[in-house]
Parts: C-alpha cells; sequence; structure tokens
C-alpha cells in the first residue's frame, strides 16, 4: 500500500511522548495516588446497571454539568465538558485558534499547548519565562503587542515547573491580552485562588480543570472548563455529537458527591508535597517551589538523566524533564503516597551519594 502525505504543517510534528514502563513506584504522570472512594464504585457499578445500552446519551450532559457548575457556583451553560481536559483545550484551539490565527504561551509550561494549537494549524508564538519560571510582565507586553494573539495560555499551577499564578497577573494579562485567555488549572484545587471567580459574561477568559488529579479519576477521561455562556455555545458546535459517554456522564456525576473526600486527599497530598520538598532540600538539588501535587528539582552536581535512571533501576519511575528545551537536568517526581514517597527518597539519597 502506498503511503499518502499527510499535511505538510504535520510532518515535522512529533507525538506526545511519556514512557510508560512497569515499575514498583510510578510517580510520572501526576495521578492521585489513590482511588476514588469505595462508596463512589459502589453507586456507580449501580447505576452502570440502569444505562439504556441501544439509545446515544444525553448529547447536552445537562445533569454532569449542573453538578459541576454547581461546584463553582455557576449554571450548566457555563461549563463545557470533554474528554478529559485536553479535549477541552482542543475545542477551545479548533473554535478559536486555527490557520492564520496565533496562539501564545509562556515556556516552559504544558507541552500540549502548544502541540494542539499546531495540530489545530496556528501558529505559536513561545515567551519566556524568568528564571525561577514566574511569569515576566515585559515578556508578555512583548509578545502581546508584537503578536496579537487570538488565544494566550497560562498554566497556574504551571505543569511542569509547579508555580502559581497570583490573581494580579491573571487581571494584567487579561488587561493586555486581545484575544481569549486560557487559564489552565489541571492542577488548581491544590492552589490557594482560582481564576474561575474572574469569569463572567464581558471577559474573554476560560479556565479548564480535570477529574484526572484530585477526583482520582484519570481513566475515566473528563475535563471541563468554566466560561462565559456565548463561549460554552460556541464550544458546543464545534465539538463532537454525543462525544461524552453516558458511563462517563454518570461517573462525573456521582463523583462531585464526594467533595469532601476529594478535599481531604488534595490535604494530604499537600502535606506529603511539603515533606517530599522539605527533604529534597535537604539534598544536593535545587528545589523549585510548588503549588501543585508535584514537584521539579533540578541535581545540582549529576546530571538529571543520570539521576533519572538511577531512580528507575531502583524501580522508582519519575518525569525526565531533562532534554526539554528550558529544563536541562531537571526532573520532576509526583507526590504519591507516603510508602511511595519514602521509596523515592530513600532511592534520591542513595543515587545521589
Ligand atoms: N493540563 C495540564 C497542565 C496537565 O498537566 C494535564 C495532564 N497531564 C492536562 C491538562 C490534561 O489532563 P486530562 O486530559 O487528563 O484532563
Amino acid at each position: 500500500m502506498t503511503r499518502v502525505p499527510v499535511r505538510d504543517d504535520l510532518s515535522a510534528l512529533e507525538g506526545y511522548h511519556s514512557p510508560q514502563v512497569t515499575v514498583d513506584v510510578r510517580l510520572n504522570t501526576n495521578e492521585a495516588p489513590v482511588g476514588p472512594p469505595a462508596a463512589f464504585r459502589e453507586a456507580l457499578a449501580a447505576e452502570m446497571s440502569r444505562i439504556e445500552w441501544n439509545r446515544y446519551p444525553d448529547r447536552a450532559a445537562t445533569a454532569l454539568r449542573t453538578a459541576i457548575g454547581a461546584l463553582h457556583g455557576v449554571g450548566p451553560e457555563q461549563i463545557f465538558v470533554a474528554n478529559g481536559s485536553n479535549e477541552v483545550l482542543q475545542t477551545v484551539l479548533l473554535t478559536f485558534a486555527g490557520p492564520g490565527r496565533t496562539v501564545a504561551t509562556f515556556e516552559p509550561t504544558y507541552q500540549l499547548h502548544g502541540h494542539i494549537a499546531r495540530i489545530t494549524g496556528a501558529t505559536v508564538v513561545e515567551g519566556e519565562r524568568a528564571a525561577d519560571f514566574s511569569i515576566d510582565m515585559d515578556e508578555v507586553r512583548r509578545v502581546v503587542s508584537r503578536s496579537r494573539p487570538d488565544v494566550t495560555f497560562l498554566c497556574s499551577p504551571n505543569n511542569p515547573t509547579g508555580g502559581v499564578d497570583s490573581p494580579s497577573v491573571v487581571r494584567e494579562l487579561l488587561a493586555l491580552s486581545p484575544g481569549l485567555l486560557v487559564v489552565d488549572e489541571a492542577y488548581g484545587q491544590f492552589a490557594d485562588w482560582s481564576a474561575v471567580e474572574l469569569v463572567d459574561e464581558e471577559t474573554p477568559l476560560v479556565v479548564s480543570r480535570t477529574f484526572s488529579k484530585t477526583w482520582s479519576m484519570a481513566a475515566a477521561r473528563l475535563g471541563y472548563l468554566v466560561g462565559p455562556r456565548w463561549l460554552v455555545a460556541e464550544l458546543d458546535k464545534v465539538v463532537l455529537p454525543y462525544h461524552l459517554d453516558a458511563t462517563k456522564q454518570i461517573a462525573g456525576t456521582l463523583a462531585v458527591r464526594f467533595l469532601d473526600e476529594m478535599n481531604e486527599r488534595v490535604r494530604s497530598i499537600v502535606a506529603e508535597r511539603e515533606r517530599v520538598i522539605t527533604a529534597l532540600r535537604s539534598l544536593d538539588v535545587d528545589v523549585f517551589d510548588s503549588g501543585a501535587n508535584f514537584v521539579l528539582f533540578r541535581p545540582r552536581n549529576a546530571s538529571g538523566r543520570a539521576v533519572w535512571q538511577g531512580l528507575l533501576d531502583r524501580s522508582v519511575l519519575i518525569r525526565d524533564c531533562s532534554g526539554w528545551p528550558r529544563l536541562a537536568d531537571c526532573l520532576r517526581v509526583t507526590i504519591g503516597t507516603p510508602a511511595e514517597d519514602d521509596r523515592f527518597l530513600s532511592a534520591i539519597t542513595e543515587v545521589l551519594s
């Protein structure tokens, strides 16, 4: 069979890589270390037996959107849901980016922002963060005035660096950016404030969130955004009909009933994060502040790649960012259970000694 050419602009594009190898301790993809409560599993099993499998699911996912909206004090018409926040971002970019349009990111940040934007055919302009990976307003002014982006991304807490943008940073970006501002809050529950409070009908702002982290539901692939009604209506036109299957709609609707349990998981992960940061700071590594469920660090006197391999040899898998632009020698560890974090800390102590 003859291969037919892919689009010219896609031929140079690389896929998204996150190696999954079999290890004892997996701390590389920022998932929750424990599953959802047993009562959730039981309720889900009971609801699953009532699904009308011969029928399409509720196309508007009304129950789910209403339940998520209630979490944020808004109605279902301000909530857009999709298969993971990646699909949320893809739908935003299909609607507001695409050929002839420009998307701005501030690097290093979540790789998929630029990646999905390029797949839609948009031009991606990469601004630089400051040396401590915070947003540099002079750089924002430069990028925005030069490129007039149709879509600008912030990621708060930022993956993979962990920092949280303050309300004043988000407000300044809103004032400066001529187009839509997307704040990716995949790790938002770990931060002390949310840009959702800035969302209203007059502001070109959307805030995306996911069930993959704090809700312990990465397997379900469910994400959403909070935005102005008019904008959510535009996204509804673009996304495929019936994109959200019945099981996922039920799973998400049930999950939010376990808000207290989710908040409890967040509290224990934050306590673990502080313990891991303190322990790492006693080693020969530079540690970046984190408002998320992961920590970025850089060995001072060893190559990041060698440390990553040393951990893997001890059956501990973390994320190797050492070859990524602007992140030379950096490694990112997801906060796990206390036992997993102990395994990681003793392995890295051994590797560095
Ligand atoms: N945004 C950020 C910043 C992320 O780190 C991730 C997951 N790695 C996502 C979005 C995508 O999450 P999901 O598609 O699982 O909702």
